[in-house]
């Protein structure tokens, strides 16, 4: 009698439970199974090859297999496997990553906060921020206003401003205290003839209607990545931020600066704050932080919002926020580690000299009859397929023509992902030479015309310019 033996994948079918998945459709087709990688390159369990056009999740920006992430584990293991930072304790990578993140921050900070992921790192920027108006006795001033389109994670409040309506569906979301002003896309949203420093001005402006409206009492912070980046990476207009903290500052409003894509690099500075001109309040930093090898998040706040929460622990007998895994040494030694090595191998200059040539070949892209719209900024970018590039129309959602794209760059060795109105993402390794980045999108380009002749076998008005 011969038993059969279940794969892996009917395993990961009977038992794991996807996050953002299509939970039905992945019963029918099962996983592919990544099973190792090196430098951009992953390999699935068939042997076949791919270039993480991805970086994991937004992620990875030091490739797979970089040993000297993997030494700095296992001596921080052999060393010290574990120890807690309540109550006084301490130890030494905690330490040195605070110190290093103040030395690169982008603006002065006095403290530094970990969390395990860019989710309680943004949980933990919405308790700070009720907290500190309790403190300093302003109890109504507790709303954050976060921006359609926005990604700010997948908790609870995290959720909640999140301004991307299927995080919210059916989980009760959004919740009190949260509202959204317009985020940007010009590409779409702009009059004729509108100037983006014109559609800056009117974003500006809803803003402070909707503070009024609200009353700007009751409104503590605005919460904003640099560069949206799973909104369909939509960089902010000319002059955006610079009007927008005009607005702030006028109502007392903090700005809190999510760089948890935009960290370390990938804009071509250390921070997209620096690229986009943001004078962030605090900061939320994540995923390239140790390049996803562990997770680790951090939260940066300036000193006098940490002379408050001082005066906070007078008055409560302590500052009672925090998790097991706060500051966790092994997570906190590989991050560390990962900075010391952006800075020795230089590459934050290298994403913005390398993302010169990436983003030239991205635009390149313009003239493809998919194609409407090309964005980004250093090693970050996307494509934007429509129906009709002279009238700006995306396609129907149901033909999934980003999905099928996406397929078909699987097919041709290539991850990239599709996010909404068929817009197709890039934010491979931070180590990505230009020949590489070259095969990136050579690779793309055959997926785009097999998707383009597919297309017009769909729909035969498509892409009629
Ligand atoms: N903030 C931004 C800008 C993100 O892109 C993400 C995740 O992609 C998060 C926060 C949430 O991070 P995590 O998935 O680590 O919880």
């Amino acid at each position: 009698m011969t038993i059969a033996i279940p794969s892996l994948a009917d395993r990961d079918i009977a038992s794991v439970l996807h996050p953002q998945t299509h939970l039905g459709l992945h019963a029918q087709h099962g996983p592919m199974i990544i099973e190792r990688g090196e430098g951009i390159y992953v390999w699935d369990s068939k042997g076949k090859q791919y270039i993480e056009g991805m970086s994991g999740l937004w992620c990875t920006a030091l490739g797979y297999g970089d040993e000297e992430l993997v030494q700095a584990a296992a001596e921080q293991m052999r060393r010290l496997a574990f120890t807690q930072i309540f109550s006084g304790r301490s130890h030494e990578s905690a330490i040195l990553l605070a110190e290093k993140l103040k030395a690169i921050a982008p603006t002065p900070f006095s403290k530094v906060f970990f969390g395990n992921s860019g989710s309680d790192a943004n949980d933990t920027q919405m308790k700070l921020i009720w907290y500190y108006n309790n403190i300093k006795g302003r109890p109504e001033k507790k709303k954050i206003i976060s921006r359609t389109g926005a990604y700010h994670g997948s908790s609870v409040a995290t959720g909640a401003m999140t301004g991307l309506p299927p995080m919210h569906a059916c989980f009760d979301l959004p919740m009190e205290r949260i509202r959204f002003t317009r985020g940007p896309n010009y590409y779409h949203d702009a009059e004729p003839g509108e100037s983006e420093q014109a559609y800056s001005s009117r974003l500006a402006g809803e803003l402070e209607t909707l503070i009024l409206n609200e009353g700007p009492d009751t409104v503590a912070a605005f919460i904003a990545e640099p560069m949206m980046a799973a909104g369909g990476v939509i960089p902010p207009p000319a002059t955006y931020f610079e009007k927008v903290q005009d607005v702030l500052a006028r109502h007392d409003i903090l700005l809190i600066d999510d760089e948890v894509v935009c960290g370390f690099g990938r804009t071509g500075h250390m921070f997209g704050a620096e690229t986009f001109g943001m004078r962030p309040a605090t900061l939320t930093a994540a995923k390239a932080i140790s390049s996803g090898y562990l997770p680790i998040s951090a939260v940066m706040i300036p000193d006098w919002m940490e002379e408050v929460l001082v005066e906070g622990s007078r008055k409560l007998g302590g500052f009672f926020h925090g998790y097991t895994y706060t500051g966790h040494p092994v997570c906190a030694a590989v991050a560390l580690r990962t900075l010391e090595i952006i800075e020795q191998r230089d590459l934050v200059a290298h994403a913005a000299r390398a993302g010169a040539h990436f983003q030239a070949r991205l635009r390149a892209f313009k003239d493809h009859p998919l194609v409407g719209d090309v964005r980004g900024a250093g090693l970050i970018g996307a494509c934007e397929l429509v129906l009709n590039k002279a009238r700006r129309i995306n396609f129907e959602p149901r033909l999934g023509v980003g999905n099928y794209c996406q397929s078909r760059c699987q097919d041709n060795g290539l991850f990239v992902r599709a996010m909404g109105n068929d817009t197709i993402t890039f934010c491979p390794p931070l180590i990505i030479s230009e020949t590489e980045i070259d095969e990136m999108f050579d690779r793309f380009a055959k997926a785009l015309n097999s998707t383009l002749a597919w297309v017009y076998k769909q729909t035969p008005i498509a892409s009629t310019g």
